[in-house]
């Protein structure tokens, strides 16, 4: 709890006030007895038994809420509450969620080859979308593969169950009211259809990142072509596993032809309209 203080905090502050408390004990002791050397005597024997008994003082304090006033927790802003009718006795649904962000929740999903810029894109649109008021999350292999897919490899099984949590994943963030980008290769229509059914077509915005395997190649931004080249990775993509192009994605961006920062503004003026409605009613 961040309104507790910590033992070291206590322990400090029982020196603080024994250095007070001593003086003063010493000084009267020292009035009443007029004797300088006794004053000091009790002053000095003091100063650890009170320290002590400081220290426990407050650490039983800290167990009583007695005295300490009501706890305010949340706090609507009014301006978002008027679009709301918080309704504390059911669960929010995504709706009063959304109305809260003032956006609309999609999922945007990328597909592309390895180096075809899914991420490079991803990372440029969620500042984008942030500083226009949109509050956003990008799903990647650094969030999802070292952590709640961690246990998963590179088999044509374990690839589908990739996607699968990632879809499911990216779901809970959709019914939270949060713009969510997900940037992974999904390499086959079969995947993409399962994170399609998950999600809810209405909802799935695919976004074809359009880079011919020769350009990615060339790129090889992580060196992986060149692995694959010499056998050292099997499966991959574009090289010894197969890369379905979608059939009728919703957006194509050719960063090819593009810089990093022109593909992200293109996406994000498609994206901004249906996530930030401009009239709601
Ligand atoms: P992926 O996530 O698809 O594997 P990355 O984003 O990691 O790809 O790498 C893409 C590389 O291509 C980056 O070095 C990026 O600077 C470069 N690049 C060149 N043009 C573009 C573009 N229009 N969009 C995205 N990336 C681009």
């Amino acid at each position: 709890m961040p309104d507790r203080d910590t033992h070291k905090r206590s322990l400090v502050k029982g020196f603080t006030w024994r250095f007070l408390g001593t003086l003063d004990t010493t000084l009267i002791s020292w009035a009443v007895t007029g004797n300088p050397l006794k004053a000091i005597s009790i002053g000095g024997i003091e100063v650890f038994t009170k320290v002590i008994l400081y220290y426990f003082h407050e650490r039983v304090w800290q167990n009583i809420r007695w005295g300490k006033g009501v706890l305010r927790t949340v706090i609507y802003p009014e301006e978002r509450l008027k679009n709301i009718h918080p309704v504390f006795d059911r669960i929010l649904s995504r709706e009063d969620r959304e109305a809260y962000l003032d956006q609309r929740s999609k999922v945007i999903w990328l597909t592309g080859l390895s180096g075809s810029g899914k991420t490079t894109i991803a990372q440029i649109l969620e500042k984008k979308l942030f500083e226009a008021g949109v509050f956003c999350q990008v799903l990647d292999g650094d969030n999802i593969r070292s952590g709640i897919n961690n246990n998963l490899g590179f088999s044509a099984e374990d690839r589908q169950e990739n996607i699968r949590r990632i879809a499911e994943v990216a779901k809970l963030y959709l019914n939270s009211g949060v713009v969510t980008i997900c940037s992974f290769i999904s390499p086959l229509r079969q995947m993409r259809n399962t994170a399609r059914n998950i999600i809810g077509a209405e909802d799935f915005v695919e976004v074809f990142v359009d880079t011919p395997l020769a350009v990615c190649e060339e790129r090889d931004v992580k060196g992986l072509y060149q692995k694959a080249r010499k056998g050292e990775i099997e499966e991959f993509t574009g090289v010894s596993a197969p890369y379905e192009a979608p059939e009728n994605p919703a957006l194509v961006l050719h960063t090819a032809s593009q810089t990093p920062e022109a593909s992200a503004r293109e996406l994000f003026e498609f994206i901004l309209p249906s996530v930030k409605p401009v009239d709601d009613e």
